[in-house]
């Protein structure tokens, strides 16, 4: 038998099952990994997702799109293959795809995160002969704190700014980073204030049953308040009119990248969170090695540095490119020299 899974133009392709992982062009059968703009694109005929990432598909494509949900561990025929989907801890309803056709097993990871955090089903490894894995920080420097260290961190700075009549404005990706932070904010030290794009995510993940803290709209705050408030926005609000309500304002970005001096340097902002919702390099090597997989293949990020890597600890490994981009990628816009920042 040839490879089970290849990659085509319109994206990744199961052969025996007949169907596309995350296209990028839009395909008759696509298997959804998770609703990031650049795993989940619009125009395709019928659409599979994990049954708790359908609310924030639905969100992310159109109000009609063909979208099926199953539960995580289900197992459904497609042609040749017997497909399940399995939790990857990366974001509400992201999963891996794991395929099984005459004995032999691929497992396709789209995006995941090996710590586990309040927003969404764990990581579970999936035993499998072929692991295709992404590798956004699979370089040795990555190396991430507990989330419950940066939720601190956060707390304590937003509690000094309070203290100081002072709003706080933290900038992080709309879906799944803005509701991973709000897991881990106390409530107790004023209002939080969410971007008109982010409140639409929040309901979504309400609605999936994921315990968020009381959020407002900015226009429901008073004035007054705002000074004791945390906002949530994504990146794009930096230097928009939106912001200028704020008046004098303490700022944020929350992002991986974060832990690179260029990267908090263009962001210009006051404070860095390193908070990521991809494997470190720790968890990368974690993940792979749990899969029993004999042989590996590196998707987006630093596909030479891993295949390298891979290969020296005796695996077969090889690269696929693809079109996935990373959904903090404004933050590593025009890369400095020297900078290992390309994903
Ligand atoms: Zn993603
Ligand atoms: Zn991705």
């Amino acid at each position: 038998m040839g490879d089970m899974v290849v990659v085509r133009k319109e994206g990744l392709y199961c052969v025996p099952g007949d169907f596309y992982i995350d296209p990028w062009r839009p395909v008759e059968r696509a298997v959804i990994t998770h609703a990031h703009g650049d795993h989940a694109r619009h125009g395709s005929a019928h659409y599979l997702t994990a049954a708790p990432g359908v609310g924030v598909l639905r969100t992310r494509l159109s109000e009609d799109a063909s979208i099926e949900g199953i539960a995580y561990g289900e197992k459904i025929r497609h042609k040749d293959v017997t497909l399940s989907l399995h939790p990857a801890g990366h974001v509400l309803g992201s999963s891996q795809v794991r395929m099984e056709c005459g004995g032999e097993v691929w497992v396709a990871s789209g995006d995941y995160k090996v710590e586990a955090d309040k927003t969404c089903a764990p990581f579970e490894p999936v035993c499998c002969h072929t692991f295709i894995t992404e590798s956004t920080f699979g370089l040795p420097i990555y190396r991430w704190e507990p989330e419950q260290d940066i939720f601190d961190d956060i707390n304590r700075w937003w509690r000094k700014n309070a203290d100081e009549g002072r709003c706080s404005v933290i900038f992080a990706y709309a879906f799944g980073k803005a509701q991973r932070i709000l897991s881990g904010l106390d409530p107790a030290t004023g209002p939080i204030v969410c971007h008109g794009a982010v409140e639409p995510l929040n309901r979504a993940y309400r609605a999936a049953g994921v315990a968020l803290p009381p959020t407002s709209m900015v226009t429901d705050v008073e004035k007054a308040a705002l000074r004791r408030a945390l906002v949530i926005a994504p990146p794009s609000a930096a230097g928009s009119p939106w912001m200028k309500r704020f008046g004098d304002c303490s700022d944020a970005f929350a992002s991986g990248w974060m832990l690179l001096r260029g990267a908090r340097r263009r962001r210009s902002v006051d404070r860095g969170f390193v908070l990521s919702d991809h494997a470190d390099w720790p968890g990368l090597m974690t993940a792979i090695r749990a899969t029993e997989a004999e042989r590996v293949i590196v998707t987006h990020g630093s596909i030479p540095v891993m295949v390298r890597w891979l290969c020296q600890q005796g695996l077969s490994a090889a690269g696929f490119e693809t079109e996935y981009g990373d959904e903090d990628e404004a933050v590593t816009a025009a890369p400095l020299a020297g900078e290992a920042a390309d994903a």
